[in-house]
């Protein structure tokens, strides 16, 4: 499985050579958040290994896994005290799912083990159990007031939806402070592009085909943040049917929503993660109502039936890709 999430990084990986002059182009590859994390920068190895540091110190954090987490004491004792970072996290999960009318929820988590895509261990729940848990669901219940989280009991929160994103702001806020010109940072295809790119040229950011193993087209942009969803990422296969990680929190199953990836553009990396994820449980119709009723955000989404719909702001910066699956491309206006 983690080959897998290595192949969507790849995928996406976007390339810094030359920072001409004197400067030195550096670039530090780990695994963390559950994938591979490459960030690259206009300055020394040390600088970007510091803020890998910042992303093990995030995930110890965040992480629903690691023992004394902050979200692990949240998740096993309903009640704990937060750092800011992690009320900060909580507090604009909350936003979006506001805004989102709970597309994106990040009290799924019962269901999630359940269909184990914690564990990797899957099955296919009954209808009953689905009900059943989704009783301990509903992001209206988890409270927070300053830095103290609470949840009734049974339920619990996993901010996997969004933490990649958040952390990539955060590092490239760090990055930035450290007198970094110009870098890139990849959380597993999560990327965020600050400075300007040294040789003056756009970045080129490409979007997975999830019909194959290439690329379906590129993206040159500015700085930027482009996030991806993908029912490709994590999945497992039961007689024929194939299940996804991302859950609808109104049926408590894979979105079943027509999609196979929606990516998102927007200056900040944290929007981008929690609205593919959100956009990917809407669907296209209601995807797109809500990124007319928006500003701040733009969209390529790949159907089932293999149409590729790009939302008309970032249409003149997508190139669609000439070799791999063959989709049909249509621009949607506002
Ligand atoms: P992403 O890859 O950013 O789309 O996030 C998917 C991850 O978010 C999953 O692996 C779960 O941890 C979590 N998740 C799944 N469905 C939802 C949802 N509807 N709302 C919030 N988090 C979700
Ligand atoms: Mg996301």
């Amino acid at each position: 499985m983690k080959l897998h999430r290595l192949a969507a990084a790849a995928a996406a990986a976007v390339m810094l050579t030359g920072c001409g002059g004197e400067q030195q182009t550096s670039q530090y590859t780990m695994f963390a958040m559950d994938t591979c994390v490459t960030l690259s920068g206009c300055c020394d190895r040390q600088t970007l290994e510091n803020a890998g540091k910042e992303i093990t110190r995030l995930e110890k954090l965040w992480s629903v896994n690691i023992k004394g987490s902050d979200i692990y004491r949240l998740d096993h004792e309903g009640s704990a005290k937060l750092s800011d970072e992690t009320a900060e996290l909580l507090r604009y999960s909350l936003s979006i799912s506001e805004r989102t009318d709970g597309a994106l929820d990040p009290t799924v988590f019962p269901l999630l083990k359940e269909w184990g895509f914690t564990t990797d261990e899957h099955h296919v729940p009954d209808s009953e159990r689905i009900s059943e848990l989704l009783k301990n669901t509903g992001w209206q219940r988890l409270k927070l007031d300053g830095n103290r989280a609470s949840l009734p009991e049974g339920m619990a929160v996993d901010t996997g939806a969004v933490a990649k994103g958040y952390a990539a702001d955060i590092i490239a806020e760090k990055l930035r402070a450290d007198g970094v010109s110009a870098g890139i940072i990849d959380l597993g295809g999560n990327v965020l592009t600050f400075g300007e790119k040294p040789d003056g040229s756009s970045w080129k950011i490409s979007v997975r085909d999830p019909f194959g193993k290439g690329t379906a087209g590129t993206l040159s942009l500015g700085e930027c943040s482009v996030v991806t969803s993908g029912s490709y990422e994590r999945c497992f296969e039961q007689d024929g049917i194939r299940y996804h990680h991302i859950i609808d929190p109104a049926t408590g199953r894979p979105a079943d929503s027509g999609l196979e990836s929606v990516t998102v553009i927007a200056d900040e990396s944290r929007l981008c993660d929690a609205l593919s994820t959100a956009l990917f449980v809407m669907g296209e119709d209601k995807a797109f109502d809500f990124w007319r009723e928006s500003r701040d955000f733009e969209m390529i989404m790949i159907t089932s039936d293999k149409r590729l719909l790009i939302s008309e702001g970032i249409a003149d910066k997508f190139e669609q890709s000439r070799k791999g699956t063959s989709y049909t491309a249509e621009v949607i206006s506002r």
